[in-house]
């Protein structure tokens, strides 16, 4: 059996998360999980902090783009906000980003959040409906960064 930590990690329901009226999904999926909410706001996204919480891809041709989409730019005015949460529970890493599905949404799981409402964007932006922490360190970075 591998052994249980328990964990804090970072989940943002993204603009095209909030469009599709995905929220309640999302956190109805995560409860019957068992994870726990330990921090939750709904905030618009300043463009420095979408540039920290996205620096590890600042070279990559799809930046400015990616920066957009966590604004919510091309969703108007209503939807330039995200809401963001702190989960706690046992390996809530590995299994929150299991819930979340693979990156891109047309290799995720169909049954997965992101293989269910996902989509590639005529920009080529991997429009993916959720942000889960890959990692131990990231999570703790990024819950500093958010909260
Ligand atoms: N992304 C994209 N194209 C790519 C890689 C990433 O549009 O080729 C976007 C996508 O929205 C992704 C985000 O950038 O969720 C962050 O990328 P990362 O590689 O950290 O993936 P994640 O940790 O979100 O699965
Ligand atoms: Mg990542």
């Amino acid at each position: 059996m591998t052994e249980e930590h328990i964990e804090n990690t970072l989940v943002i329901v993204k603009p095209d998360g909030l469009k599709k009226s995905l929220t309640g999904n999302i956190l109805t999926k995560l409860a019957e999980a068992r994870f726990m909410i330990i921090g939750a706001k709904v905030l618009r996204v300043s463009r420095p902090l979408a540039e920290q919480h996205y620096q590890h891809l600042k070279d990559k041709p799809f930046f400015k783009d990616l920066i957009d989409y966590i604004q919510g730019k091309p969703y108007g005015p209503d939807f330039e906000r995200v809401m963001a949460l702190v989960y706690k529970g046992p390996n809530a890493i590995k299994r929150i980003r299991e819930i979340a599905g693979a990156t891109n949404p047309e290799e995720a799981d169909s049954v997965s959040i992101r293989g269910a409402f996902g989509r590639i964007t005529t920009k080529g932006v991997f429009e993916n409906v959720i942000h889960a922490s890959s990692d131990a360190k990231d999570a703790e970075r990024e819950i500093k960064l958010w909260f």
